[in-house]
């Protein structure tokens, strides 16, 4: 097994860095201008049609560099093969085309601050980016920093991901004597409506392991994400006109409340951090007759969240005993799962992050995250994903911005990784 970086290949790739500044400048600032917003409020997938206007330009893209097996299907996923040079096991790179439908995400117009002086940055509209505000600006004084021009988001969510797959695409192909196994490269729709991986065709890949590029800060990597399950609790109860009710009418909105009212304020989202998860209500509708709550449990330990649903159904008999008549069901779906739990059995695959990251000239640090990824859902699936940085910042909103050198270290991760893959 070829573990050790070929020096001779990361020493060219440092001569290659202009190469690597235009390639990823010209493919970002024009992917950033394709209005991709996902709508969470949409029933079909993709959500929103736009997506394959990007998604058809990578798949041309993604052909006229020679990958094989270009494929882009009705829900806008696209796979591609880039074609070994050398023997292992396929692995995957992921981003999504998708931008949060939380900010506007039409007519970016990117801003190119060359030789950034280290100052406030005047966006346009009134808006700053101010250092003082925003410290991780400052590492980057002197360098090329990409940010919005105060109207809507940048989109590095996640085209930056994508412009950094495929400049290393790009790279590779140029490179045919870096030795790397058979990559596939997946760019997914609907990441930011939390329903790009529902009914993902994970039969048609054939990586042992694959890697979302949909991260922030330069060097980091995330390898743990919470145990997420979705209870819907309804409550049905008993109506009967208010002014003859006494001792039969079971208010189906009260009995909500009450539920509400008792989940522990100390496993709320407001009141825990760090390795502690929570129970927190997301919408509560209702009338006399029937209401409905639904509440998401997070944690990062199983048999925690197994303790907390159980909780909810215990609740569910006290609600139903105090208010006769009435009745509470509690349904629960998972949503995703550690992906800690998958990656523990392959401590090699952290390893050699750690390793394509310290090559590229980064101190890797391997976070948790208080939420989820597309690559928790692959995880589930049988394929370990762990996340890496884009080095995007301030993400879905006007202030995201991004510095070209941050955007250069994580395509380089990409190409030293695949090597670390080769048999
Ligand atoms: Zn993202």
């Amino acid at each position: 097994m070829q573990h050790i970086l070929n020096r001779m290949i990361v020493q060219s790739m440092e001569t290659d860095r202009s190469w690597f500044e235009g390639d990823l400048m010209e493919r970002f600032l024009r992917y950033v201008r394709v209005h991709t917003t996902s709508d969470p409020h949409s029933a079909s997938t993709p959500s929103t049609e736009r997506q394959f206007d990007l998604a058809r330009m990578l798949e041309t893209e993604l052909r006229s560099l020679g990958s094989t097996d270009v494929t882009l299907d009705e829900q806008c996923r696209l796979i591609a093969r880039v074609p070994a040079t050398g023997p292992g096991d396929p692995i995957g790179f992921m981003a999504h085309v998708d931008t949060a439908p939380d900010f506007p995400g039409e007519h970016v117009n990117p801003c190119v601050h060359e030789r950034y002086d280290g100052g406030v940055i005047e966006l346009g509209g009134g808006f700053t980016l101010d250092p003082a505000e925003y410290p991780m600006l400052s590492r980057y004084t002197g360098e090329t920093v990409i940010t919005t021009d105060g109207s809507t988001l940048l989109g590095a969510d996640d085209k930056a991901g994508i412009a950094e797959i495929m400049t290393a695409v790009a790279y590779l192909t140029a490179h045919p004597q870096i030795h790397h196994p058979e990559i596939e490269v997946i760019f997914t729709s609907d990441e930011e409506t939390g329903r790009g991986m529902d009914g993902f065709p994970v039969e048609k890949l054939r990586s042992g392991f694959c890697f979302t590029i949909d991260g922030t800060d330069e060097g980091a990597v995330e390898a743990e994400c919470f145990t997420a399950y979705k209870a819907t609790v309804s409550f049905t109860g008993y109506s009967i006109h208010p002014g003859s009710a006494r001792g039969k009418l079971a208010n189906a909105t009260s009995m909500a409340a009450t539920y509400i009212a008792m989940l522990p304020r100390s496993e709320s989202p407001e009141a825990t951090d760090d390795r502690y998860g929570f129970y927190c209500a997301t919408e509560v509708t209702g009338g006399i007759s029937k209401a409905s709550a639904t509440i998401i449990l997070r944690d990062f330990d199983h048999d925690i969240v197994k303790r907390r649903i159980s909780y909810l159904e215990q609740l569910a008999r006290t609600i139903e005993g105090s208010f006769p008549g009435g009745k509470v069901d509690v349904n629960v779906d998972r949503q995703y799962l550690n992906m800690a739990d998958f990656l523990a059995p392959h401590p090699e695959v952290l390893d050699r992050v750690r390793k394509a990251i310290a090559a590229t000239g980064m101190e890797p640090v391997i976070h948790r995250i208080r939420g989820g990824t597309d690559g928790a859902r692959l995880c589930e699936r049988g394929i370990p994903t762990p996340n890496i940085f884009t080095g995007g910042q301030n993400l879905h909103g006007r202030y995201e911005w991004i510095a070209l050198p941050a955007m250069v270290r994580a395509s380089k991760t990409i190409v030293n990784l695949v090597q670390l893959f080769a048999g």
